[in-house]
């Protein structure tokens, strides 16, 4: 009987696994290699970590999480789990059965990318989704912002420090007149047409085409995809749900507890903002709330 079993082994769940290595408990990390951020070349805004590959920095984590005896890594996806606390189970797509007496859910979520052409090539390259992790690299250019949701109003505020080149492509949308004075008050350019083409060398966005023919010459373009929980576990486990802005999120509450005892949620999976540092913070809380559920 293990104390933790762990599901997804990246920066949320490898930060759980090296706390509770350290504090000598039993602990199985189960991981795909997945994580979010593989299609960008660099990670940012790492305390220490600024600029470094994210392979790297989790090549560097698994190395060190593994040190600790009592810590042992499976590349195996995890494809049922059940159980109460003190003995639940996980089944993994290898065949084997793990129990442990607590879970810590930190397997992330998946982008749905719209069937774009040159969306996927750019991906995490200058088609990206938050300007702390990549808008310095392209600042000063020309950016354009995909629309998604009401949400998608609040960039242009957020982006001025960045640039002041800035288009927003309503993509089919339609927004009140009373937005569109704004934003134009902003300098913000807008067009109507929906995004059909990304033009780009090798990942470096050129330009865009909109399904009315409009050509526009963009350097990045920002875009917020809908995503999804990187597994149902949750759902089987019957777990307390809320919607983010662009996808759904498992509930938590102090120490990352979940609506079921003994279970904690960490990372992208349990928050709506998304970066590393949140997902290691959540993991180091989430490692604490059941180290701390097994003194009782
Ligand atoms: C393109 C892009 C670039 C980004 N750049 C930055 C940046 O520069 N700086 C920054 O701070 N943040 C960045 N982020 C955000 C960052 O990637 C995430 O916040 C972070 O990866 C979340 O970590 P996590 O551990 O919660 O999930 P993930 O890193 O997504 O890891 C989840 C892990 O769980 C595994 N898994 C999934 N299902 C199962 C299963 N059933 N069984 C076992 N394992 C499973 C996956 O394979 C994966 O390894 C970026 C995001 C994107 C999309």
């Amino acid at each position: 009987m293990q104390d933790v079993i762990i599901v997804g082994g990246s920066f949320a769940g490898l930060t759980a696994a090296m706390q509770l290595g350290r504090a000598r408990r039993k602990v199985t990390v189960l991981d795909t290699g997945r994580n979010r951020n593989r299609y960008a070349s660099h990670a940012h805004n790492i305390l220490g970590h600024d600029g470094v590959p994210p392979g790297e920095l989790l090549d560097a984590a698994r190395k060190q999480v593994l040190g600790y005896p009592t810590v042992d890594l499976i590349e195996a996806k995890a494809i049922d789990v059940s159980g109460e606390p003190d003995n639940f189970a996980v089944a993994t797509d290898g065949g084997d059965t793990i129990n442990a007496r607590r879970l810590i859910l930190s397997y992330g979520i998946a982008d749905e990318f719209p069937d774009i052409p040159g969306f996927v090539d750019c991906w995490g390259k200058t088609v990206i989704h938050c300007p702390f992790c990549h808008g310095y690299e392209v600042a000063d250019k020309r950016w354009g912002l995909l629309y998604s949701s009401p949400m998608s109003l609040h960039g242009p505020a957020l982006y001025a420090n960045w640039t002041d080149d800035i288009t927003l492509v309503l993509d089919g949308h339609h927004i009140i007149e009373e937005e569109r004075h704004k934003l134009d008050r902003r300098g913000v350019r807008i067009v109507d047409g929906r995004l059909a083409a990304i033009h780009h060398n090798g990942g470096q966005v050129t330009g865009i085409t909109l399904d009315d023919g409009t050509e526009l010459g963009l350097d990045a373009l920002y875009a917020h995809p809908r995503n999804r929980p990187s597994s149902d576990l949750h759902t089987r486990l019957g777990l307390e749900m809320k919607d983010t802005p662009t996808g759904t999120m498992i509930t938590v509450g102090d120490m990352q507890a979940t609506s079921r005892p003994g279970i904690y949620a960490a990372g992208d999976l349990a928050m709506a903002m998304h970066s590393v540092t949140f997902a290691t913070n959540s993991g180091s809380l989430a490692a604490m709330g059941a180290l701390q559920s097994m003194l009782l």
